[in-house]
């Protein structure tokens, strides 16, 4: 007898329910993405600054996600491959910190970790980015970092899934997983249950709740950054600039994004933020650019507390996996990957039949 492919339904249309569900396409699974919004990526993802890379961080804050990051960094190779293109925004980050000792300590870091990552002076930050106003007396130069849309990244691989024959369904919100005994057996959605032999929850927060009424306390927090889209009168800066507490670069339309921490008085202080993030753009470039500010939110980012990924099969539910994880957009391709060769060890236990 013959038994259909197993069928797995994917929780969250974001960068990391697009992931999974290219991973599962790709090895014959029917694949089912809901998304509770009427479009992908509309959770944080839509508010990512999309730096793909290492440079801003130092490796001795956090050396095993440091570590995670630079494992991760290596997927975007076949990734590209896969996809033919990637939605490059950037290529090549200048990071400098409060003071030129703290700089040299970055490159000297990153560079104990194997980072391509070069100190450089004036002259040659003046020839990267020639219309920056104000520049420090050095910077850290990555010329392997790089800045992707996180939109258009995610669409593109939830595209490239559904040529493989996934099937994507907005406006779909799942209330609770559907058990039998201690297996899921599928998801009660807004649009009635669904049936499936693996759910994978890549719906970032939300996959707490849908956890907690099982039992399992998920270690999942969130945490709120500022991210801003300003439209420019001409191109202004052409890498990622991480200019101490400032993040900024070029978009595909020439406009600007920055990425910055929220304010410490919350939404209240939004609307101050954007009127000095825009003063200093201005003075940070030259000749001033006319800017408007196309868009701007304080999003929600999903976090774990341990600061690495929440990736497991979850031992109270049979068939129920769960993959969150910061930063999304690095870590996204690489954790998607892993998890989906967990669950096709998984189904091949069940001892599913599905021609492979
Ligand atoms: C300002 C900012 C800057 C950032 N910068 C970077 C960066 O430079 N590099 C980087 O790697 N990362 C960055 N991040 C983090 C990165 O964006 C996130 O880690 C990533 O987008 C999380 O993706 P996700 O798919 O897990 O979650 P999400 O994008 O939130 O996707 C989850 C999806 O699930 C859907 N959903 C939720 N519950 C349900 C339900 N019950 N039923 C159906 N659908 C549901 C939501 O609508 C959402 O679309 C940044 C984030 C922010 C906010």
């Amino acid at each position: 007898m013959i038994h259909p492919a197993p069928n797995v339904v994917v929780v969250g249309g974001g960068i990391m329910g697009a992931c999974i569900a290219w991973n599962l396409a790709k090895a014959g699974i029917r694949v089912t993405v809901l998304e509770q919004q009427a479009r992908p990526a509309a959770g944080a993802t839509w508010w990512s600054y999309g730096w793909v890379g290492t440079a801003s961080a130092f490796p001795s804050e956090a050396p095993n996600a440091f570590a995670l990051k630079q494992q991760a960094l290596r997927e975007f190779a076949s990734l590209e491959r896969d996809l033919s293109s990637l939605p490059y925004a950037a290529r090549g980050a200048l990071v400098w910190c409060e003071n030129d000792h703290e700089t040299a300590h970055l490159v000297a870091e990153q560079q104990a970790v194997g980072v391509a990552m070069n100190l450089i002076d004036r002259l040659a930050i003046q020839q990267l980015e020639p219309q920056l106003r104000e520049l420090p007396t050095c910077a850290a130069w990555a010329p392997n970092d790089f800045a992707l849309e996180p939109i258009q990244l995610t669409q593109q691989l939830l595209q490239a899934a559904q040529a493989l024959g996934a099937e994507l369904r907005y406006n779909v919100r799942v209330d609770s997983l559907v058990t039998q005994g201690d297996k899921v057996i599928g998801v009660r959605s807004t649009q009635g249950d669904i049936n499936a032999d693996v759910v994978m929850l890549a719906n970032g927060i939300a996959a707490q709740q849908l956890l907690l009424d099982y039992g399992v306390a998920a270690p999942i927090t969130e945490a709120p950054a500022v991210l801003m889209r300003w439209q420019a009168s001409e191109t202004c800066v052409h890498h990622l600039i991480c200019a101490d507490d400032l993040e900024l670069r070029p978009d595909r339309q020439g406009g600007i994004v920055v990425a910055m921490d929220y304010p410490e008085e919350g939404e209240a202080g939004l609307e101050s933020l954007v009127l000095a993030v825009k003063k200093r753009l201005e003075q940070m470039i030259m000749p001033s650019p006319t800017l408007s500010l196309h868009s701007m939110a304080g999003a929600y980012r999903p976090l774990t507390h341990s600061g690495m990924p929440y990736r497991e099969m979850c031992a109270a539910i049979k068939g129920l996996y769960v993959t969150v994880a910061h930063p999304g957009i690095i870590l996204g391709p690489y954790l998607a990957r892993l998890s989906v060769e967990e669950v096709l060890n998984y189904l091949a236990n069940q001892k599913f039949i599905y021609g492979f």
